[in-house]
């Protein structure tokens, strides 16, 4: 039998003692676990969700004001106001739950927000929810190290209440703490002397402060392409300077496009290809940094800019197999892909889904990160999925012993990033139509339904 089975049978049999798990966001991630865990009472203690903020949502809280919340955390959600999601709601929704038909396929940040209100409600979850509850410190509790039963001692400070600390032991972690906070600025020459406005795409929240500005913007991600649509309306000239092939599509004729950039002086930047120009404001879309400030040294993982390491199978530490790591993955489908991974770690805290020796999963990691690095890859994108979503899914719903994605997301999924690519101005126009477990329409619309 092994250890999460043995501890399974063990805790089965001390009938109040089932496995206490802490869950840490209530974003979709933690409410996706959270909700799995409720749904296997007969092994789990209900879950404790700390969430810093004072609502669900994560991402998809849109704050329009300061940086901080009314607790004085630091605000986490990079939402801006006009934001329409880039994927369409059939395949943004749970496995389990489906957005309202009467939407379009291509909804707004309200909407997401509200859907995961109604998974939230549909499926208990909130009154597990401890609010204005930020975990400062997660640590392995060393004395059962050598039974290979690891617990963890999560502290957390209570904002709203007082300002003292609680710990509390539980036998395994979800982290659903999310990635999209703290912003990634990469040194530019000469930055500390520009003398326009100069901010993150964290920070961004309409266009309007532009209007009649040239800006650049630099990154051509989903945020960047986004952006520098929605400031085309307003602005005079937006320049989005990346280092990727330039898009080919058609673009708003004051959208143009540039290499990446060199310096910046007091009003002006200058790029890879000696031009210059003068700007009014200037907008890092340069992505996020990992950072889980509550995991001490003790923890044993590397957590870098953009990588987490070593996990197994992006997702399980392979040192201390109790403590998941949910949403690490970029690029992907994220609400059925929280869905797999939050069932699989379910099903291997349960011991139906059994794990290799410790040496076995580190070593598999590194040989997987080797070849990646091998293969060209570069350690920022080690992460990073989309094609190879559908395999690994696969592979976690096997292993867990759980119903599979139908086929249909993935042809959706494919469809809407090649329509993206041939029209990055309409695409978020089409509709989509499921038509079975392996059948979709994809229609051109007016982003109404
Ligand atoms: P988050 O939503 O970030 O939630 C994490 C939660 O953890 C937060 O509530 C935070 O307060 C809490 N937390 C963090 N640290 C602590 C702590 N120490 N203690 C207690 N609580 C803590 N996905 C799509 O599917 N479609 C889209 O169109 C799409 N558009 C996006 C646009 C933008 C601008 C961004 C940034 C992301 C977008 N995404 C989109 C991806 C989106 O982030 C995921 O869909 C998903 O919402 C991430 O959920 P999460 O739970 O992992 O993280």
């Amino acid at each position: 039998m092994t250890v999460f089975g043995e501890m399974a049978a063990c805790v089965r049999a001390m009938a109040d003692e089932r496995l206490r798990v802490a869950v840490i966001g209530a974003g979709a991630a933690g409410l996706c676990a959270a909700r799995h865990i409720l749904a296997k009472q007969d092994l789990f203690a209900p879950p404790a969700v700390f969430e810093s903020a004072e609502q669900i949502g994560g991402t998809w809280v849109y704050r329009e004001g300061p940086s901080v919340t009314e607790d004085e955390f630091p605000v986490s959600s990079s939402m801006y106001r006009d934001l329409r999601t880039n994927l369409p709601k059939e395949i943004m929704a749970f496995p389990d739950h489906a957005f309202s038909s009467s939407l379009p396929s291509f909804i707004h940040h309200q909407d997401v927000l509200r859907y995961l209100q109604s998974y939230a409600e549909r499926f208990g979850i909130l009154e597990y929810v401890k609010f204005h509850c930020l975990v400062e410190s997660v640590k392995p509790v060393l004395s059962t190290i050598e039974h290979e039963r690891v617990t963890w001692d999560i502290t957390v400070r209570h904002a709203r209440n007082s300002p003292e600390r609680v710990t509390e032991r539980f036998h395994a972690v979800m982290v659903c703490s999310g990635h999209y906070s703290d912003p990634y600025i990469p040194p530019i020459p000469g930055m500390e002397e520009f003398e326009g406005c100069l901010l993150h795409s964290h920070s961004y929240r309409s266009p309007e402060p532009f209007s009649g500005q040239t800006v650049v913007l630099l990154g051509a991600g989903p945020s960047g392409i986004d952006i520098a649509l929605e400031l085309s309306a307003v602005a005079e000239r937006v320049i989005l300077s990346h280092g990727k092939s330039p898009l080919s599509c058609q673009l708003p004729g004051n959208l143009f496009q540039a290499p990446v950039v060199l310096r910046l002086s007091r009003h002006s930047v200058t790029f890879e290809d000696g031009s210059e120009h003068r700007v009014d404001a200037f907008i890092f879309c340069t992505g996020y940094n990992y950072r889980f400030p509550f995991l001490g040294g003790d923890v044993g993982l590397r957590a870098d800019k953009d990588l987490l390491y070593p996990l197994y199978k992006h997702l399980v530490h392979a040192r201390f197999p109790t403590l998941f790591f949910i949403g690490v993955c970029k690029t992907i489908v994220p609400f059925p892909f929280f869905d797999r991974q939050a069932r699989f770690a379910l099903a291997v805290l349960a011991g139906s889904c059994p794990l290799p020796p410790t040496t076995r999963m580190e070593a598999e990691v590194e040989a997987e990160y080797r070849c990646f690095l091998g293969s060209g890859g570069r350690p920022k994108h080690f992460h990073r999925m989309d094609s190879l979503q559908w395999s690994y899914s696969r592979d976690l719903a096997t292993a867990g012993g759980f119903p599979q994605l139908l086929p249909v997301i993935q042809k959706i999924y494919e469809m809407v990033k090649a329509s993206r690519v041939q029209d990055i101005i309409g695409y978020k126009k089409i509709n989509v139509f499921i038509l079975g477990p392996e059948e979709c329409r994809l229609e051109k619309g007016t982003g109404q339904r």
